[in-house]
């Protein structure tokens, strides 16, 4: 196919508006996967994925599409749908010309979506408006594409309106991809650049790596490198995606495909990243590649202490498939041996926990997620503290900066008051309020990470009723006045209890977070005095009260089932605790801090 029948495009839309079943429909309509073998969602491939039904690892995958009797190749290029990943979604929309933005008629335009859309619009796309699911009876498309064009800014004139789920519109929108989105630039007698666009370890033949390629031509066989890590490796294999991998023996500009070279880990070759010739390099690599920032670190400690090298194995292999997951090892007379590790947010966190427990067998605490603060000391250093436990002594540090973040939160108006006091209980820096629609309004705040970081989206669904969207950027570092909070169980200090709280909230903080760890964790033989401390002074205790009878003492004495379901219950919950000097602390009890109130 000459690059002039090449569309390169991607989907964008919020959570649930149908991107799925879009792209499923696009690959079944063009004949690019038969129905009987298609499964339900062919390009969320992850059961986790599937199971959250969040979008988190980009696929791609090249249709054949007959328009005016020629034949035109169109390259979907999926893009995660979580915040946390939006640096991998402006990578899959750098190897596109242009985008679908699919919004639910019966819903409106979405946070996550317009962070997107402006995404789109700084890399120069086409985008095509699509209302989804016109089939329901509360669809007003008419509604939703004004809306568009007030909030976004874009002629909604030709907005196609479809069902994904009845097929309604599908041809539409192949032809408009045709017809609307600039073919790629021919330009493959230059020096090779091809995009990194997704990146994934495979056991038997190394990283597989997704690009597109801008300049240039790649072939099986050719010693390619890496310009970001500077490695450089023999093609094996070169292919494309139909959506299957198919091999080829060349791609030229323009083109989407993937490769294999026996690359070791993703890091070698990750998202962003340019591939060029090692004997005819590039001048200059592609614009917008960025190192991994981890934002977010917890502790991981493996409840029984000989699964460590076996937590220590899982991290390595996650790590080959995961380049923005860091760990390094940490312990604690607390907690024992176990690894501190850095994430991109709470949802990559969340993830990387769950595999390790699901596909590792491992039984893991987690402490609370602490954001990385920057301290200045006496001594002039500035030094990174990711563990509150290790925060420099009050006698020799300075001052304390922490991360902050702009948060936008959409709303019906209904709910403007509510979500502006959650941002304001949580340190919020009020900047904007704004009316997109009559109905609905941007609430635009400045709050540290640390605030973020727990129940605030939890927060942010309950008190809009599942009606409020939100997003966030990343702005910068900024002095707090903070203290470390320290809690002591029966005695012993617990630093993976320890947090980091800004002063005029420290005594609130102490007095929930101990009424919440006597909730927490259960009775023991004798009693259990839980203590919260600034420094040697303390500053809210409880006390939670020794047992006095055999817990099965409450069930009658012939029920045996049910003694046997308390035994078993206590058992399970067995699995989650860690010991801490002679008390059984459940895992909850790591997690109390993030939801207190
Ligand atoms: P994604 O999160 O954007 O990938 O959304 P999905 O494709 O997973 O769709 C979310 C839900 O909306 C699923 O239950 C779909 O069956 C449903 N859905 C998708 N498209 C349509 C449509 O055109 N009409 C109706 N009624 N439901 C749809
Ligand atoms: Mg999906």
């Amino acid at each position: 196919v000459p690059s002039s029948n090449i569309r390169n495009f991607s989907i964008i839309a919020h959570i649930d508006h149908g991107k799925s079943t879009l792209a499923d429909k696009l690959l079944q309509m063009t004949g690019t996967v038969e129905s009987r073998e298609m499964k339900a969602q062919f390009l969320d491939n992850m059961d986790l994925e599937r199971e959250r039904g969040i979008t988190i690892k980009l696929q791609a995958a090249r249709m054949r599409f007959m328009y005016n009797n020629e034949a035109y190749c169109l390259n979907l290029i999926d893009t995660p749908g979580h915040v946390d990943f939006s640096y991998e979604v402006s990578r899959s929309l750098a190897a596109c010309e242009g985008a679908l933005l699919v919004v639910d008629a019966s819903q409106g335009v979405e946070a996550q979506t317009l962070a997107n859309v402006y995404l789109a619009l700084e890399n120069n796309l086409e985008i095509i408006p699509v209302l989804n699911k016109i089939d329901l009876p509360g669809a007003d498309p008419e509604r939703v594409s004004r809306e568009i064009e007030e909030v976004v800014g874009l002629d909604c004139s030709d907005a196609i309106y479809c069902s994904a789920k009845e097929g309604i519109g599908i041809n539409e929108i192949l032809s408009a991809i045709v017809q609307k989105i600039p073919p790629p630039q021919d330009t493959a007698e230059r020096p090779l650049r091809a995009l990194i666009f997704d990146s994934y370890y495979d056991a038997y033949r190394g990283v597989i790596v997704y690009f597109r390629v801008i300049d240039g031509t790649i072939r099986k066989g050719d010693r390619i490198m890496f310009m970001a890590s500077k490695k450089d490796y023999y093609a094996d294999e070169v292919g494309v995606l139909s959506p299957n991998q198919l091999q080829v023996n060349q791609l030229n500009a323009g083109e989407v495909g993937y490769l294999s070279a026996s690359i070791r880990s993703v890091a070698d070759a990750r998202v962003g990243d340019t591939i060029t010739h090692y004997s005819r390099k590039a001048e200059e690599s592609l614009p917008g590649y960025k190192e991994a920032t981890p934002m977010v670190f917890c502790g991981l400690f493996p409840v029984d202490a000989d699964q460590f090298t076996e937590l220590r194995d899982a991290l390595e292999k996650l790590q080959l498939n995961d380049a923005a997951l860091k760990f390094e090892p940490e312990t604690s007379s607390a907690m024992g041996f176990g690894f501190r590790c850095g994430f991109l947010g709470l949802l990559h966190m969340e993830i990387v926990q769950e595999r390790l427990e699901r596909e590792y067998n491992l039984s893991l605490i987690t402490t609370a997620p602490s954001v990385v603060y920057r301290v200045n000391c006496v001594n002039g250093d500035t030094v990174e503290c990711s563990n509150p436990s290790l925060l420099p002594e009050p006698g020799s540090r300075r001052s304390i900066e922490e991360p902050y973040v702009k948060i936008e939160m959409l709303t019906p108006k209904d709910y403007i008051g509510a979500l502006m006091e959650l941002a304001q209980d949580r340190r919020g820096e009020f900047k904007e309020l704004k009316f997109i629609t009559e109905i609905r309004a941007s609430i635009i705040y400045e709050l540290p990470l640390a605030e973020m970081v727990g129940d605030f989206f939890d927060q942010l669904k309950s008190r809009s009723k599942g009606y409020a969207s939100m997003e966030y950027s990343f702005i910068g570092y900024k002095e707090s006045d903070l203290i470390k909070l320290d809690i002591q169980i029966n005695g012993d200090p617990v630093e993976p209890l320890s947090t980091i709280v800004h002063k005029d909230k420290a005594y609130a903080v102490g007095r929930a977070l101990t009424q919440k760890l006597k909730e927490l964790i259960p009775r023991q033989m004798f009693k259990v005095p839980i203590q919260a401390c600034i420094g040697s002074k303390v500053i809210a205790s409880e006390a939670i009260s020794a047992i006095r009878k055999d817990v099965l003492a409450k069930c009658y004495g012939g029920d045996i089932t049910r003694k046997k379901k308390l035994l078993r219950k206590q058992a399970e919950g067995k699995k989650r605790m860690k010991a801490i000097g002679r008390v059984d602390v459940p895992q909850e009890a790591f997690m109390a801090v993030l939801k207190l109130e």
